[in-house]
């Protein structure tokens, strides 16, 4: 028998969709019991690096619009966003700045006192709500010392998820293991929300922390709900050099440059109209295209970059609008951009898709939702707009806290709980990882995934790169790496990360095998084997459903409300 816990409502994931949804469950319901269980401590949840900015319509006086704000997200989506759910988005975002303002969050200000707004890619007007260039921990600190005031929310940090657990028709708990012991627990509980955010360490030059692996997508991959969209990957313009760390769009919205070897602000050839504040997927392409054209600089690295240049903008103005960035480039690239452009490349930085959700954050279980980058409700199609992420997550934070909250009340009956399922999953990860043998590093194949991601899905795909890193990916899953060489019970980080490379397997061959059907290029997947848009062929989500043998692809219908797809002109 394992030990036990109960709570009404788990939350999975302490970043910002996951406290967003814990305030508003327990707003709503006071006498409902939440847990919210993370494998990191609640500062150290990767939404604290969040850097430029939260998008809302603010400022309508000034002339700014919701409808404005929809049509830019659906446009920079390449038309893949399911369109009422943008619309959601939009609708529900401006009372968010003003609700976080009134929690205690410091939003940086105009000269008037008002709250001020940046520019940022693929807007048609300065809608990224900012402070300083550290966004994401002032939105956390706000949520976290908001939670504070509620009896009924309880963090379990550093508890590590293993696998949901359902009857076949609802969600009855978790398996989690405290980290600081090494023991291995159910959770029971009524409901769920997934909030365990993005996968982006399935690549190796990536913007993520490195707790950002794909487990809470699997474990609902492996519980029968379909992941949505994995194919489409962000690779943000700006990854500095050599690290990967970003260098956050709000930099070019502050007016810096991007150059390239002759000097050239070479985005007036691909987006005029926008230039450096193109949506990410163009700025990407675009720098790519230039350097296999021989319009790069060699890094030391012995990789190709381009020059982010912010000199113009001044000592002053760099130390106090984007003062995070600087402090980044100096410490990780030697480089103060007060006198020197930054070296930066396009780099791994959001995933539009996850656990397929409908515009309520519904799973496909009941009892589970899915909210915060994690989840993929499609509000951002094929390409995410920047800012347009920390907005999804607070917006579905509150929308599943509160129908989760009421499900509890309302909706849910008794069920027998399944412990034969517990018993399974302990023989899954105790048997099947931690006391397995093998004569393969699991690290080596850690680092093997992720440069494949890397060689294979970066920016420009094609067919054959594609097939040869799912071979690939299919060769590292057959490897004996699955044991665990360290046999400590307390904080065996040997052991957690064996467990995430299982996940990223799976989710690798995943994104890879729905990138090879995508015979198209739409937002963050261009391939250069099918350069174009195929609207009567791909105008559609992509499904994977677990099976042991290998994934079942499905088809998802877009929801179009009022913007007929056109050709993206910036
Ligand atoms: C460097 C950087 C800067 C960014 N800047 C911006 C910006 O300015 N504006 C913007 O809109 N977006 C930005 N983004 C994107 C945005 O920050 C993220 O999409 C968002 O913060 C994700 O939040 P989340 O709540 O979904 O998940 P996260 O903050 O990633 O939190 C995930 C949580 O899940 C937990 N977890 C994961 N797996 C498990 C498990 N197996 N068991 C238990 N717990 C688990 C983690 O411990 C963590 O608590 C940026 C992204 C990066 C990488």
């Amino acid at each position: 028998m394992t030990d036990s816990i109960e709570y009404d409502l788990i939350i999975a994931g302490s970043g910002l969709a996951g406290l967003r949804a814990a305030i508003e469950a327990a707003q709503k319901n006071s006498k409902i019991r939440i847990g919210v269980v993370a494998k990191t401590q609640v500062m150290r949840s990767h939404s604290v690096s969040a850097e430029g900015g939260t998008a809302a319509v603010i400022q309508e006086e000034e002339g700014d619009t919701i409808e404005s704000h929809i049509y830019d997200t659906v446009k920079g989506s390449d038309f893949l966003a399911d369109q009422d759910v943008a619309e959601r988005l939009c609708q529900m975002m401006p009372n968010e700045i003003y609700q976080l303002e009134h929690w205690g969050m410091p939003w940086s200000r105009k000269e008037n006192g008002k709250i001020d707004q940046r520019n940022f890619g693929g807007y048609s007007f300065a809608r990224a709500t900012y402070a300083i260039d550290k966004v994401g921990f002032f939105e956390m600190q706000t949520l976290y010392d908001t939670c504070q005031k509620f009896d009924n929310i309880e963090f379990l940090n550093e508890w590590f998820i293993t696998a949901i657990i359902h009857d076949g028709k609802q969600f009855c708990g978790v398996t989690a293991i405290e980290l600081s012991s090494g023991s291995f627990y159910t959770i029971k509980g009524k409901a769920l929300i997934i909030a365990t955010g993005g996968a982006g360490r399935i690549y190796s030059y990536s913007t993520y922390a490195l707790s950002s692996t794909p487990d809470g997508l699997d474990m609902a991959y492996r519980a029968g709900m379909a992941l949505k969209d994995m194919e489409f990957v962000q690779f943000h313009p700006t990854g500095v050099l050599p690290s990967g760390i970003l260098i956050t769009e709000g930099a070019r919205g502050e007016g810096g440059y991007l150059l390239n070897k002759d000097g050239e602000r070479f985005m007036k050839n691909y987006a005029a109209g926008k230039m450096e504040l193109a949506p990410r997927d163009i700025v990407s392409r675009a720098m790519m295209t230039e350097m296999s054209e021989g319009r790069g600089f060699n890094h030391d690295t012995g990789v190709q970059c381009m020059k982010l240049d912010l000199r113009h903008l001044g000592d002053e103005k760099i130390k106090a609008k984007l003062g995070g960035i600087r402090e980044i480039s100096i410490k990780f690239s030697n480089i103060d951009p007060a006198e020197e452009p930054i070296d930066v490349r396009p780099v791994c930085h959001y995933m539009m898709g996850g656990i397929h959700t409908n515009i309520d954050g519904a799973a496909e279980l009941q009892g589970v939702w899915a909210a915060g980058e994690a989840a993929c409700n499609s509000v951002h199609g094929a390409n995410r707009l920047g800012a347009n992420s920390t907005s999804e997550c607070i917006v579905w934070g509150k929308i599943t806290g509160s129908i989760a909250a009421d499900y509890i009340e309302k909706e849910y009956n008794e069920s027998q709980f399944p412990g034969h399922l517990v018993v399974a999953e302990e023989k899954r990860i105790y048997d099947g990882i931690f006391r397995g043998s093998g004569e393969v590093n699991p690290y080596e194949v850690k680092q093997e995934i992720s440069d494949t991601l890397n060689d294979k899905a970066y920016v420009f795909r094609n067919e054959a790169d594609l097939i040869s890193g799912l071979k690939k990916i299919r060769e590292l899953k057959t490897k004996t790496w699955k044991h665990v060489d360290d046999k400590a019970k307390e904080y065996n980080t040997n052991f957690s990360n064996v467990m995430e490379i299982d996940s990223m397997i799976r989710v690798a061959e995943v994104l890879l095998i729905g990138a090879i059907n995508r015979k198209e290029s739409r937002g963050g997947h261009a391939r250069t084997d099918y350069p174009t848009r195929d609207d009567a062929n791909f105008l559609h989500h992509t499904l994977a459903y677990y099976d042991p043998n290998e994934p079942i692809m499905k088809k998802h219908p877009v929801t179009i409300t009022k913007y007929k797809p056109v050709e993206r002109k910036y």
